[in-house]
């Protein structure tokens, strides 16, 4: 039985249309989960998943959030945009916004709070990419990251997740191995007792995400400290996420 309540996120990126939507939410209608599950689609698509939702125990994610609450910003969407959308998700600084849009950590601390202010959850996405393993340096990667995207934050006892995506294990079918991914996560762990004292720490649950799939999550899932799971890929094909999240509810309550 898993400490906290597990939560799996898929992340669509740049892919999907209105077909993977009515697939995908199809094969969730009338099914109970004891965990939370949510589909991070385009922005674009978040009204259509929207009107299939209501038979389903679905949540809409976000795949990123402006920083600004309204203005001369093109091409940004806000947090309340999305709270309006019926979003409750919001994915904050993935490695590929990091990588391919100049997200800093400030910038991302600044997103963490309004999303919390917004009502909504922020999910923190921190993660080493392989030159910085190599180098040994994943815990001051990790600790940057962290205590420069949480300083201050004020939770409000509101809820946060951490993700954990090595840069290494995103979408390269090479998943961190249990052992590794349960380390880290306990040092992730002991920054948020740092920054938020140790009973919120105990509370928040940290994901773990690169090239999960319906073979490795029961091992990832199954360390104490992996509260969930961040998918790619595996998600693009609707009976597979479900075998995760099939896999998910049942070590909730086993
Ligand atoms: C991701 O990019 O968030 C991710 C986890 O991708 P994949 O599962 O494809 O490695």
């Amino acid at each position: 039985m898993k400490q906290r309540k597990p939560i799996v996120i898929a992340n669509w990126k740049l892919n999907g249309g209105l077909d993977l939507i009515c697939v995908s939410v199809a094969s969730f209608i009338g099914k109970h989960f004891d965990a939370d599950i949510a589909i991070c689609p385009p922005y674009i698509y978040m009204r259509d998943m929207m009107t299939f939702l209501q038979f389903s125990e679905l949540h809409i994610g976000s795949q990123n959030v402006s920083r600004f609450e309204s203005g001369a910003y093109t091409g940004e969407t806000s947090a309340q945009m999305l709270r309006e959308a019926g979003c409750s998700l919001c994915l904050v600084g993935h490695s590929e916004r990091r990588a391919m849009f100049g997200e800093t950590n400030e910038g991302c601390r600044i997103k963490v709070q309004t999303v919390i202010n917004h009502g909504l959850l922020p999910v923190l996405c921190v993660g080493e990419n392989q030159q910085e393993r190599e180098a040994n340096i994943t815990e001051s990667v990790l600790y940057q990251q962290l205590h420069e995207g949480l300083a201050n934050i004020e939770l409000h006892d509101k809820d946060l997740c951490i993700a954990y995506e090595p840069v290494w294990a995103i979408g390269t079918g090479l998943a961190a191995t249990p052992q590794i991914a349960q380390q880290v996560h306990q040092f992730i762990r002991t920054q948020l007792v740092e920054l938020f004292g140790t009973a919120t720490a105990n509370r928040l649950r940290i994901l773990y995400g690169g090239s999960v799939n319906k073979m490795n999550t029961r091992e990832l899932l199954s360390q104490p400290d992996v509260d969930g799971l961040l998918v790619g890929g595996a998600s693009l094909d609707p009976g597979h996420f479900l075998t995760i999240c099939r896999q998910a509810s049942d070590l909730a309550v086993a």
